[in-house]
């Protein structure tokens, strides 16, 4: 199986080089040339089968130039027992009312991103091997909080890489910054920058692809890749949980084989949506993939409407990893749907970046409208929305919470009443004062942690531990450049040591 360019057809790459490039020299996303197709007899036999296991069944497919002894190393390092505190790693639990929620976040930093990030560093580290001859791997992150941290926890003393990562100053809770600011490690970098995520994800893909600080850094026997879901190592273990939620649900009686599902998403960057539409794509029977949005519903209205516009108001929101108004993997998705016409995405991507908007054809407006529903929701809404998922017995976070508000909301429109997995993506103990706000009242005179511990009095969900065990510790990184200084940044840290 090899991969192309969303923007130029006439490259071909291995999974082994997409992986370890992160993103084509001329700005483009690698895309797999076509989909593996799952039969249900392939997903019977999954059924019976772990994490791990439905893990390397489905990598299999994607990583065809990975031997069976690679991805056992890569999938049985990242899942193995004790790395999450799901023993089914992705843990699929009713919540009433219909509602059964797939928690990505029991993963060492609390959010969904392990899931991925876990894995990429093995993947990253076999793909170098494979075709960049021992030079080190520079990751270079733009991060609205998860990410940032959950690739450092995954590539720290990682040997052959360094990481830096760069987040808004005033974008992230205050418990992702701590995590972040505290990280351990010798080949990590965090700094904050004056801007937010788009800022910091533009001035990220900059450095990516100026040919003067590649040669640098060449010169120096280093390469750059990226643990942004732009990178394919992200998106492909993404894929699996949606798999694996599906014969979770056959097993648990909730659905019969070939039945359909609908997939809701708490959707920033487009990523984990992407990987639930490419589960379709290779025959999970799902029907809708519904894309939960905040106040910044840019992709409610390309969804409804075909027109992308990103003039418009940034908005903080208490959901910040979802504050995106450039939704790169939607490049992607606008790639297939387009026929993998890879001039049409490049024209749409530098009319994007020149006038901030780009219009689709009415063909792929019309192929949108029937896989996709869109919503989106106000921090009011999302708050109210945890009080009410509280009161029913389920405490769940900001992301998770926008995301049952517009599947409540897609009910009530449609009376589409199929089975429905919502993705929930981050632990609430990540964003304890707005879900405390939520449930309790007002949190003004408490410290981060006094609010985690209310939040335990209040449901008795267990704090994890990685949250706990950052009270107290040292902090190790107060570095804030401007958004323009963030090339300096890079060439300094890396030169310099
Ligand atoms: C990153 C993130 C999202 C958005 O995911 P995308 O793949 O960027 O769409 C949603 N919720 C949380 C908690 C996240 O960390």
């Amino acid at each position: 199986m090899f991969y192309n360019s969303t923007r130029n057809n006439d490259i071909k790459v291995t999974a082994a080089q997409a992986i370890s490039r992160g993103i084509s020299q001329e700005g483009g996303l690698f895309v797999p040339e076509s989909f593996p197709q799952l039969s249900l007899t392939d997903l019977e036999g999954l059924i019976e089968k772990d994490y791990i296991n439905r893990a390397k069944f489905v990598l299999s497919k994607y990583l065809t130039d990975f031997s069976t002894e690679e991805i056992d190393y890569c999938v049985n390092g990242a899942y193995e027992k004790g790395k999450f505190a799901s023993d089914d790693v992705a843990h699929l639990v009713d919540a009433g009312n219909g509602i059964n929620v797939l928690e990505l976040w029991h993963g060492p930093t609390c959010a969904f991103k392990d899931m991925a990030l876990q894995i990429l560093p093995f993947l990253l580290t076999v793909s170098a091997k494979k075709v960049s001859d021992g030079k080190t791997i520079v990751i270079l992150v733009a991060t609205s909080g998860d990410t940032g941290k959950a690739a450092l926890e995954g590539f720290k003393d990682v040997p052959g890489t360094k990481i830096m990562v760069f987040y808004p100053e005033q974008g992230v809770s205050p418990m992702q910054k701590l995590q972040m600011t505290t990280q351990e490690g010798n080949n990590v970098a965090v700094c904050a920058i004056k801007g937010n995520f788009d800022d910091a994800q533009t001035g990220v893909k900059k450095i990516f692809t100026d040919n003067a600080i590649g040669e640098k850094l060449a010169d120096n026997n280093m390469q750059f890749s990226s643990a942004n879901s732009i990178n394919w190592g992200r998106l492909v273990p993404q894929v699996v949980y949606y798999i694996s939620a599906y014969c979770d649900m056959v097993k648990m009686g909730k659905i019969k084989m070939g039945d359909k599902i609908n997939v809701v998403v708490p959707t920033g960057n487009f990523g984990n949506i992407l990987a639930a539409y490419y589960a379709k794509q290779m025959g999970l029977p799902i029907d809708k993939l519904i894309c939960a949005s905040n106040a910044n519903n840019v992709l409610t209205d390309f969804i409804n409407t075909g027109v992308y516009d990103r003039n418009r108001k940034f908005f903080t929101t208490i959901s910040p990893s979802m504050d995106i108004l450039i939704s790169s993997n939607l490049e992607r998705l606008i790639y297939h749907m387009a026929g993998c016409d890879s001039n049409k995405i490049s024209a749409w991507m530098e009319e994007l970046s020149k006038t901030g908007r780009y219009t689709v054809d009415g063909d792929i407006k019309a192929q949108i409208g029937s896989q996709f529903a869109a919503g989106y929701c106000d921090d009011e809404q999302t708050k109210q929305t945890i009080k009410e998922m509280f009161d029913a017995g389920y405490l769940c976070d900001t992301h998770t919470a926008v995301a049952v508000k517009v599947y409540k909301d897609y009910v009530a429109q449609t009376n589409d009443n199929t089975p429905t997995v919502i993705a929930s993506t981050a632990s609430p103990y990540k964003f304890s004062a707005s879900v405390l706000e939520a449930i309790y009242g007002d949190t003004a005179d408490m410290s981060e942690f006094e609010k985690v511990d209310k939040l335990f009095e209040l449901s008795s969900l267990e704090v994890p531990k990685s949250l706990k065990e950052l009270q107290g510790k040292d902090i190790r990184f107060v570095n804030c450049c401007d958004k323009q200084d963030m090339e300096k940044f890079v060439l300094d840290t890396l030169l310099e040591k």
